[in-house]
């Protein structure tokens, strides 16, 4: 059975923007150097060790908007 390679992986599209293409996965808990490199590189966002109940799992970095799903 062949599976379809993606090389980007499925993000919600923002709202706002209307579109996936700034949106960048929140990353909690323990932070390396790996996932700073990565936030750099734009390409997830760190969310902080801590992580609260509601806290957003995607981050638009083209205008700031957190959001669930
Ligand atoms: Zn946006």
């Amino acid at each position: 059975m062949a599976r379809v390679k993606r090389r980007k992986p499925f993000a919600p599209r923002c709202r706002v923007c209307r579109t996936n293409r700034y949106v960048v996965p929140v990353v909690y808990g323990f932070v390396n150097d790996d996932l700073i490199e990565k936030e750099h590189q734009g390409l997830l966002k760190i969310g902080g060790v801590a992580r609260m109940v509601e806290a957003p799992n995607w981050y638009c970095k083209e205008c700031g908007n957190e959001f669930l799903r």
